[in-house]
């Protein structure tokens, strides 16, 4: 074997995650010896003979050699067999739902991404599949909403922007009994902090547009298994349907997801200063951050997860005015929807990322229209905490005048 064919990461000793984020799925160009994975601008490759692709490359819609070193190591990453890169994370979960049939049935949480929401109830619902909605948090409502024609749990820990948590290895078990696949949407953890696949589910989702590309300069998304038969499947679809992702998207999440221990080590440390700072502030209703003790999961998180991520939701006294005037104040924190790069961001929710969902949907799953959401970045944290200060105190209403 060359030098360049040696398999990086795969049997032989087990990398720790540090090193396969750097490693997996990477290697020297065979022809040049250029350390970065080139950015393979082609759409199609010469072939030996007719139907003989010389290395497996025939299409790029297909497959794309900058796009196999992003799946690869992104297999490598959540400990699966396979990867599969998108152009964007809903273009992950619309593949998942190409495999449903009219009378399908999928038990989604209450609490999941506005746009999952929209692509379920706005698209195909109207193709037959049906969907139930419950609190993944509880285990019986999860157990109670199967049906005979259920095919997907899907579920997403912690949700966003709520920061449930929920038993995926005990909400797997009961699925898999049940011979159900379960999707864990493991955007806001990362693999860093979560693998999902290790605790039993089958497929893991990604937007790769958040931590994992981590820079806030591209669109991407991608699934994660171990059965050969379902990686067929969803190959098929991805290239059947086309929502696959380009070379040049594939290189800059390659890119970003070198750094993401580094970076997810601060967002966490940051967001539990920020988390429990506003705790202690008396204009601040309630904090949403699975990282304190008085978070309703906390245990559940400690154990499922390495630490407890860079989301932080909070309510502020004073309500929507209150939340909309914060987010116009804040210095270091850009009002804008997304998450999950280097740079602070604030936004809420309800008029914005989770618009998509009714209201009394929102109502029902506990999405106040005055919640805020934080992505903590990995800038100073005392920056960040004087920034939070110095808006909550020029926008949050006392909670004696809110009360008139
Ligand atoms: C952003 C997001 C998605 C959708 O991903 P896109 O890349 O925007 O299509 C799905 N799930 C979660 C949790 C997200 O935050």
């Amino acid at each position: 074997m060359e030098q360049h064919d040696k398999p990086k990461s795969g049997k032989g000793p087990r990398l720790r995650f540090e090193t396969l984020a750097i490693h997996a799925g990477q290697q020297s160009d065979p022809n040049n010896g250029a350390v970065m994975t080139p950015v393979y601008f082609s759409s199609t490759f010469e072939q030996d003979a007719p139907a003989q692709p010389r290395q497996g490359y025939e299409y790029s819609r297909t497959s794309n050699p900058t796009r196999t070193a992003l799946q690869d190591n992104l297999a490598a990453l959540e400990g699966g067999r396979w990867g599969l890169a998108f152009g964007s994370g809903l273009a992950a979960t619309n593949a998942l739902c190409d495999r449903l049939r009219p009378g399908d049935h999928v038990v989604a949480m209450n609490d999941t991404y506005g746009g999952t929401y929209r692509l379920f109830m706005r698209v195909f619902r109207h193709y037959g599949v049906e969907f139930s909605f419950v609190d993944a948090t509880d285990t019986g409502a999860v157990e109670r909403a199967f049906k005979t024609n259920t095919r997907y749990l899907f579920l997403e820990s912690p949700t966003n922007p709520l920061l449930s948590v929920c038993d995926i290895a005990k909400l797997a078990a009961l699925a898999k009994k049940r011979g159900v696949l379960t999707i864990v949407d493991n955007t806001f953890a990362t693999p860093y902090l979560q693998r999902p696949l290790e605790l039993g589910a089958d497929v893991v989702l990604h937007s790769l547009t958040k931590y994992i590309g981590g820079h806030s300069d591209v669109v991407a998304g991608a699934l994660i298994g171990n059965d050969e038969e379902l990686r067929k499947d969803l190959a098929f679809y991805q290239n059947a349907v086309g929502g696959q992702l380009g070379p040049m998207d594939a290189f800059l999440v390659l890119r970003g997801v070198k750094t993401l221990p580094l970076r997810m080590d601060r967002h966490c440390a940051n967001a539990q200063r920020i988390a429990q700072a506003l705790t202690q502030h008396p204009l601040v209703e309630k904090v949403f951050y699975p990282g304190l003790t008085t978070h309703p999961q906390h245990e559940l998180a400690a154990r499922q997860m390495k630490a407890f991520g860079g989301m932080v939701s909070f309510e502020l006294h004073g309500g929507i005015p209150a939340a909309n005037a914060f987010a116009t104040t804040t210095e270091l924190f850009t009002l804008a929807e997304s998450l999950g790069g280097v740079e602070s961001l604030v936004e809420v929710p309800a008029s914005m990322t989770h618009a998509s969902i009714p209201a009394e949907e929102r109502k029902k799953a506990g999405l106040s229209d005055g919640l805020v959401r934080l992505s903590v970045g990995v800038e100073h944290v005392d920056d960040l905490l004087a920034d939070v200060q110095q808006a909550i105190e020029r926008s949050a209403v006392p909670a004696k005048l809110a009360a008139r």
